[in-house]
């Protein structure tokens, strides 16, 4: 698989990432092991290089079993390069509480140091904050960052469903560049082609890592453990354009809503969500296909609801 950099930063990524949201799906260790263990090895050797992570997914269980392997494995470290986030957290804790953002900075350097022990890691790659805090106040966050920069325990940062404006206010009080910015992109969630998330990112050279590329699985033969700005996606009318265009291409139909992500011009990193090994296999041949502009606006228009101007 073709390999990159994040951003202005010498992070080195795959064209696809690997997102490790679902490798657990409950609190046990040794039930989710092997599956985790088989997709993290079948995404190595497929050339995925950056692993994508966050303290919340699965109440930390998932960097806990993917440190665990990393732990069985002495040599795995050194091939990937490891991403996750802060900043959300999440109802009832402590008992009673909201969900909410937190951006405080006792609260991102204590969330760094706890994904740190359960990864078995003394550096994250990148880290990223996970959602917008409506109570961001961006000089503190700078003084967590530098902290967190100078103690060696993170190499880069980037923010993730940040508009460009949220962007621009957290770099001004940043003294080194944010490399990426991690949304939701597909062909069922455009906003980021409209709403200038992707123009930003282009002109900064920060890299757009999107996430849920397959709409959840929509655009393939998924679309299980959705989530809730998901359910009201409408696929049918533009997978059957990825169909058409998959047949004629002799591909898989992934590897075609991959690729129409692959070919903008901002870089776009796609963060593939499946643990089927096999899926994770076939989805790395999209980093070689290159569709044409007229493949690429059919599946724009299919994907729009109006027709374009
Ligand atoms: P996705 O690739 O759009 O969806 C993956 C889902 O689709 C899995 O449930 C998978 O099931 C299913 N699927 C894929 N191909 C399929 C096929 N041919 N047939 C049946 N099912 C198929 O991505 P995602 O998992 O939603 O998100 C990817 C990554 O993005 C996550 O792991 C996480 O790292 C990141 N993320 C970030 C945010 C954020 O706010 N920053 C939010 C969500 C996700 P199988 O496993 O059975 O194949």
């Amino acid at each position: 698989m073709q390999q990159t950099f994040l951003g202005h930063s010498k992070v080195p990524s795959s064209r696809l990432a690997y997102g490790c949201w679902r490798i657990a799906t409950s609190s046990d260790l040794s039930q989710n092991y092997a599956v985790a263990k088989t997709a993290i090895f079948t995404a190595l050797d497929a050339g995925y290089t950056l692993f994508d992570h966050a303290d919340i997914y699965c109440n930390g269980v998932s960097e806990q079993i993917f440190g665990r392997i990393l732990q069985d494995n002495p040599g795995l470290r050194s091939r990937m390069s490891i991403a996750t986030k802060c900043g959300i957290r999440l109802k009832n804790q402590p008992h009673g509480a909201p969900a909410r953002y937190d951006f405080s900075k006792d609260h991102i350097i204590a969330q760094c140091e706890l994904s740190l022990r359960r990864l078995g890691i003394e550096t994250i790659d990148l880290l990223h904050l996970h959602r917008p805090d409506y109570l961001m106040d961006a000089s503190e966050v700078a003084e967590a960052f530098d902290q967190l920069r100078a103690e060696g325990k993170v190499r880069e940062f980037g923010v993730s469903n940040f508009r460009p404006s949220h962007v621009s206010l957290l770099q001004s009080a940043l003294s080194f560049p944010l490399v990426v910015n991690q949304v939701e992109i597909s062909l069922l969630q455009m906003k980021a082609l409209e709403d200038g998330t992707l123009d930003y990112c282009q002109e900064k050279k920060m890299t757009p890592l999107a996430w849920s590329p397959l709409g959840g699985g929509l655009l393939a033969d998924g679309g299980k453990d959705l989530l809730p700005g998901q359910m009201d996606y409408e696929p049918s009318f533009v997978v059957a354009i990825v169909d058409w265009i998959a047949k004629t291409r002799n591909v898989p139909k992934e590897v075609v809503s991959l690729a129409w992500l692959l070919k903008h011009p901002s870089g776009i990193i796609p963060i593939v969500g499946t643990t089927s090994p096999e899926r994770i296999r076939r989805m790395a041949e999209a980093s070689g296909v290159d569709l044409t502009r007229e493949e690429w606006y059919h599946l724009l228009t299919a994907a729009r609801p109006e027709p374009l101007p």
